[in-house]
């Protein structure tokens, strides 16, 4: 019954992804059993959640005969980077509009990480400022083009679209038969929010597979009201898509919005703590946008809030990215020479 079966898809995705406990951070805090659901190994240009997406999306632009791909996000967007990189291997030119979301300056960040692989890629990079219509800006380079003769196949930034949440849909599949395979139980799982193809994926396909596990989003962006609504509306299109006779409840959707920080993709303390100490204790590799600040959202939640009980089993969805700390050098460094311990 995973109606993603019924749709065009291409394989290039390390699918499935391992389910693995994270024995050493979960007796570090002390709390609930942790496990990790490593989607940043799905393969494609050092991994990330934008690869299931992008196995659909190409999929589409491939049967419209489309010979480029156009796409947006902030300057070090692994979306962009895992783009460019499935547009190469399937001979596609790939254009990316990049918004300098965090009006930074800072060489590294406009140079290393993502962008140094987008340019391995060979994309066509166009630099926006912060606070630009970036849809109007794909459909402008959509038109330029097609003046030339091209035909480009515009995907919505993140990739979030129903025919990109599906790769979410049918990561709900996989997470249900490894939990099975496993003979394991999940609680609740956690991940980071963004463009809101992960979480309204994984909430449709749960509510197909007809398990009833939470699923917290923490936002990178957002306050809580707007980014549930965004993630609801997104359940909502993709439920249709899927010709369901109803979406899953409004009350499936929880984001928490407390680890922005001063905003969307600017470095927090408890999001460098949070990469550091699952490092040092698991040896993986968040990122400093997306999946450290969800770390440091679960962490906080367990030490401080009191949110989770201690015999729950809570699966973290590692959506990937690390990529992006070679961008984010210089916070990296400094808190790195602050507290060396
Ligand atoms: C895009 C991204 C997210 C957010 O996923 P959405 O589907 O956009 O909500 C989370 N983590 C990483 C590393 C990402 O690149």
């Amino acid at each position: 019954m995973n109606p993603t079966k019924a749709h065009d898809r291409l394989h290039f995705a390390h699918l499935p992804t391992p389910l693995e406990p994270m024995d050493r951070l979960s007796r570090h805090i002390g709390g609930p059993h942790l496990f990790i659901k490593r989607d940043d190994c799905t393969g494609l240009a050092t991994g990330g959640n934008k690869a299931r997406k992008l196995e659909f999306l190409m999929a589409e632009a491939v049967g419209q005969k489309a010979d480029t791909v156009i796409t947006q996000g902030a300057v070090q967007s692994n979306h962009a980077r895992q783009t460019a990189a499935i547009a190469s291997r399937l001979n596609m030119g790939c254009v990316l509009a990049l918004e300098n979301r965090t009006e930074s300056n800072d060489a590294l960040y406009l140079h290393s990480g993502n962008v140094l692989l987008d340019n391995l890629y060979g994309a066509t990079i166009h630099h926006f400022p912060a606070g630009s219509d970036m849809d109007a800006a794909m459909r402008d380079l959509a038109e330029r083009h097609k003046a030339r003769g091209n035909r480009p196949y515009i995907i919505p930034g993140g990739g979030s679209n129903p025919v990109g949440s599906l790769g979410y849909v049918n990561c709900a599949f996989e997470i249900a038969e490894q939990l099975k395979q496993q003979r394991l139980r999940i609680d609740r799982i956690v991940h980071a929010t963004g463009s809101t193809g992960t979480q309204a994926g994984l909430v449709v396909g749960f509510h197909l597979a007809e398990m009833e596990i939470p699923i917290l989003g923490i936002s990178v962006r957002l306050p809580k009201e707007q980014q549930e609504e965004k993630v609801y509306d997104l359940v909502k299109r993709t439920s249709k898509f899927l010709d369901l006779e109803e979406p899953p409840a409004r009350e499936k959707i929880m984001v928490n919005a407390d680890y922005v920080g001063d905003g969307y993709g600017i470095p927090t303390l408890g999001m460098l703590k949070a990469v550091t100490m699952v490092a040092r204790h698991e040896s993986i590799l968040l990122d400093p946008v997306y999946s450290g600040k969800a770390m440091d959202g679960l962490l906080d939640i367990v030490a401080n809030k009191g949110g989770f009980r201690d015999e729950e089993n809570i699966l973290f969805l590692h959506t990937g990215g690390s990529v992006g700390l070679f961008g984010y050098m210089a916070a990296v460094d400094a808190f790195l020479s602050a507290a060396p311990e």
